[in-house]
């Protein structure tokens, strides 16, 4: 090989090297470009770790404010619906914390498509310079809650004030009367009868407020169910003599319950009390208690003037009278059934009812059977 061609030879190989070595470059080059840089994450690392601990319901929305995190809640409460809020309270609220970065809050009553409306608390936040927070802090039950004891309060003084009142005109007339002696004996009788009657609501009142939660009591013992029968019956006695309704009883022996005695007591003297007082003259009342399977049954049966059905599902309320006015002549204060109520739940039981217009009421109170053998060693 003559010098000129070792030359040309050299040169292509320098040329086909240099050339692969640019192809290289360039390749690697033009595939560096078309690696897509990092995203940076929309959502801070660790957000996502912080919102699934909070109590509050929580939605993230971007800069379009579309949702980009929503916890279940936010969807069942109608915060959230199709990736977009839905309450035009809260957008608007979205709208003003992305004007000016100011945090804002708000109580709000969100109708929901399926039942009732969800009062809930809301705050917005921005939480970065895309991103926006919505937190709903669900209070429905907090606001039912707090419905009831106005209700509550409202109730008792309007029920106080009758007998309060009548008690000063009462006063007053006997003030008047002072050289009558038969009318001042009249209006004394009716003194008494209406400050019975204070005594008896305010009593009522307060074992209602222990009552309400529902929690066993702390001075639960063992019950004889025949005992507890005896007093009831033993309680309406003058009012049934007078009525000459006569009261049955039909206890299956050595039955016993594991409950609060004296509101056991309250409970069944109240229902006996009840039967007596809307039954006719000349009536029946018939008290049984019965074992069925683990329970004990003590059903109180009378063939007075019956409940409709519409009420039917009331008379549990507290102050629901059926005829505000009969019960009022009776001495009723709407308290006892829902006193029942809560004695049933407190001790682990229910209560139920059937009752029919002219034909009279059955109502059952049902707790659990205590055994000896078995319920002590648990006890
Ligand atoms: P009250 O102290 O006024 O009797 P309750 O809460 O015990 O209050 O009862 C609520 C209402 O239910 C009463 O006003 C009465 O109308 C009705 N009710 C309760 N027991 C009977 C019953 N045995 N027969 C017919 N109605 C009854």
């Amino acid at each position: 090989m003559d010098i000129d061609a070792a030359y040309l030879i050299a040169g292509a190989v320098g040329a086909a090297v240099g050339a692969t070595v640019t192809f290289v470059w360039l390749f690697s080059e033009r595939r560096q470009n078309a690696v897509p840089e990092e995203p940076t994450p929309l959502v801070p690392p660790g957000a996502q770790a912080v919102l699934s601990v909070l109590s509050s319901t929580t939605v993230l929305l971007d800069s379009s404010d579309t949702v980009l995190e929503a916890s279940a809640q936010a969807v069942a409460l109608g915060i959230v619906r199709d990736r977009r809020i839905e309450p035009d309270e809260i957008r608007a609220m979205v709208q003003q914390v992305r004007r000016d970065g100011q945090v804002r809050e708000s109580n709000l009553t969100l109708q929901r498509r399926r039942g009732l409306p969800a009062h809930v608390s809301v705050r917005v936040a921005p939480l970065t310079s895309r991103l926006v927070i919505v937190l709903a802090l669900d209070r429905t039950d907090q606001q039912r809650v707090e419905n009831i004891r106005r209700d509550f309060v409202a109730n008792v003084s309007h029920e106080l004030k009758t007998p309060v009142g009548a008690l000063n005109l009462l006063a007053e007339a006997v003030a008047e009367a002072k050289d009558d002696p038969e009318s001042v004996v009249r209006f004394a009788s009716r003194m008494q009868t209406e400050s019975e009657r204070l005594t008896r609501l305010v009593q009522q009142i307060i074992d209602l407020s222990r009552l309400q939660n529902d929690v066993a009591s702390d001075d639960a013992t063992t019950v004889k169910v025949d005992e507890l029968v005896a007093e009831a019956c033993e309680h309406s006695a003058t009012e049934s003599e007078r009525k000459r309704i006569e009261i049955s009883r039909t206890v299956e022996p050595d039955l016993l319950v594991h409950g609060d005695r004296a509101q056991l007591h309250a409970a069944v003297s109240n229902l006996v009390e009840n039967a007596v007082t809307y039954s006719p003259e000349g009536s029946r009342v018939v008290v049984t208690a019965a074992l069925a399977g683990d329970d004990v049954r003590i059903s109180v049966a009378d063939n007075g003037i019956g409940i409709a059905g519409p009420e039917l599902e009331r008379i549990f309320e507290r102050f629901y009278r059926v005829d505000p006015a009969r019960a009022r002549a009776t001495g009723g204060t709407g308290l006892g059934r829902s006193i029942v109520k809560h004695v049933a739940a407190s001790n682990g039981g229910t209560v139920d009812v059937w009752s029919e217009p002219g034909a009279g009421s059955t109502f059952t109170l049902v707790l659990p059977r205590f055994q000896h053998d078995l319920d002590e060693e648990i006890l």
